[in-house]
């Protein structure tokens, strides 16, 4: 008989007792060949052009090759193309070749990451050697955290945070708060008073699944209050948030009031890695106690598109103001269809659809139009916060964003999810 996998996810795969790993395996391509079978299977699509407002999908099962608009780029103001960003990566590898060769610690620290780090310190506005680049952004927080808390500290987290956050601190004692609930909060930190050695707070500037931004002040007080640290990753708000893209801590003016940021260089930035910004001391502790950081071969010279992406959201601002039109333009255009986009303050753009089949029928029916989504489900969301999820880029027309809206319009009539 045939396995019902109509409720399943990829968590049910994660460990299942008594299967050996291949067995576990097995079972996982059952759910994948589900997924294919339905026509649900939205993941890992493969793509012949560069990411952009428009991405060339290859023909695969039920996939039809030819041109998508695309809302799966976090490149929000759409520098991975930005030729002045292109021709300081190509630069980079000309004068330096492909690769870093060691790890930073025996051979593998190049003056384009110390360039980079000093753009990085200048950015947020803190002294010299108050930075650090990662390979990635996910190691940047898990590695960070791995390295910082101990069984003698305490973890206190959103329960929005990422999952590179979730892996960083599994080696300490962790209690989550309701996402954004200052009150829980509270409760967590007058407990933690005087029981643990480190109290480190840690949410996103901005979510990643609804795009709403944090109570960052409120939460920066209540944390310095009670003698906590404050960590936040504001991956999804820098370029996109504040005056000047300095993300959410400028927006909320608490950028010298943050204990530890942290970050990504694969959305505005256009590229790969990411960073830790925090005292000095931090960083020089990180550089010897990260073991992800110092056994783990250094960025490219490609990095140096990175050092270019930060001049470039001081000297063209316009960026940031044509994504900011798009985000205002779309969210108008989904509101006046009845869709629910939730509590969104960024260029993250969710549709909630909340049934977990209807769900996977949206992301189908978009896609068949030429529209290319994530469709969100568990574990990254509650079940009945299914959603599609978009992000927005500066470089996304008018013309792309309408045709979206009219496919919109059909999707959500075919599958009756307007909520008013
Ligand atoms: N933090 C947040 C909030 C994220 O959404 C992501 C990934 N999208 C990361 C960290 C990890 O960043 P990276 O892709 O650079 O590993």
């Amino acid at each position: 008989m045939k396995q019902d996998f109509t409720l399943s996810s990829f968590k049910d795969f994660e460990d299942i007792p008594g299967f050996d790993i291949y067995q576990r395996a097995g079972a996982h391509k059952g759910y994948l060949d589900y997924l294919r079978d339905n026509e649900f299977m939205n993941y890992r699509l493969l793509a012949t052009s560069g990411c952009g407002p428009e991405i060339e999908l290859a023909e695969t099962g039920y996939i039809k090759k030819g041109s998508y608009i695309s809302f799966v780029c976090n490149d929000y103001l759409g520098f991975t193309q930005h030729i002045r960003v292109k021709e300081a990566v190509i630069d980079g590898i000309e004068k330096y070749g492909c690769g870093a060769g060691a790890s930073p610690l025996i051979g593998g620290y190049f003056d384009y990451h110390k360039q980079l780090e000093d753009k990085l310190s200048a950015f947020f506005k803190r002294e010299k050697g108050s930075s650090i680049v990662y390979t990635t952004g996910y190691t940047s927080n898990s590695a960070t955290l791995l390295s910082l808390l101990k069984k003698e500290d305490i973890a206190i987290v959103d329960m929005a945070v990422h999952a590179s956050v979730y892996e960083g601190i599994s080696g300490t004692t962790t209690k989550r708060f309701l996402h954004n609930n200052l009150d829980a909060l509270e409760r967590i930190l007058i407990q933690a008073k005087d029981k643990f050695r480190t109290k480190m707070v840690i949410i996103d500037g901005v979510y990643s699944q609804d795009g709403d931004m944090a109570r960052l002040k409120e939460i920066q007080e209540l944390t310095h209050h009670y003698g906590g640290i404050l960590l936040v990753d504001d991956a999804h708000g820098i370029g996109v948030i504040g005056a000047s893209g300095r993300g959410a801590m400028e927006y909320f003016d608490v950028m010298d009031k943050v204990d530890i940021i942290t970050g990504t260089f694969s959305k505005t930035f256009g590229n790969v890695g990411g960073y830790v910004i925090a005292d000095p001391r931090l960083i020089s502790y990180l550089q010897f106690q990260s073991r992800q950081y110092a056994f783990s071969a250094a960025a490219t010279p490609a990095i140096a598109g990175v050092s270019k992406a930060i001049d470039l959201i001081d000297e063209e601002p316009h960026w940031q103001k044509q994504l900011q039109e798009n985000i205002i333009y779309y969210k108008k255009g989904l509101l006046e269809l009845g869709l629910d986009i939730g509590t969104t303050e960024s260029a993250i753009i969710p549709v909630k659809i909340g049934d977990v089949k209807k769900n996977s029928e949206a992301g189908k029916l978009l896609l068949e139009n030429g529209v290319y989504t994530n469709p969100i489900m568990y574990p990254a969301v509650s079940l009945k916060d299914s959603r599609i999820r978009m992000s927005l880029m500066a470089t996304h027309t008018r013309e792309h964003l309408d045709k979206a809206l009219n496919v919109f319009e059909y999707v959500s009539k075919k599958l009756d999810i307007a909520c008013r």
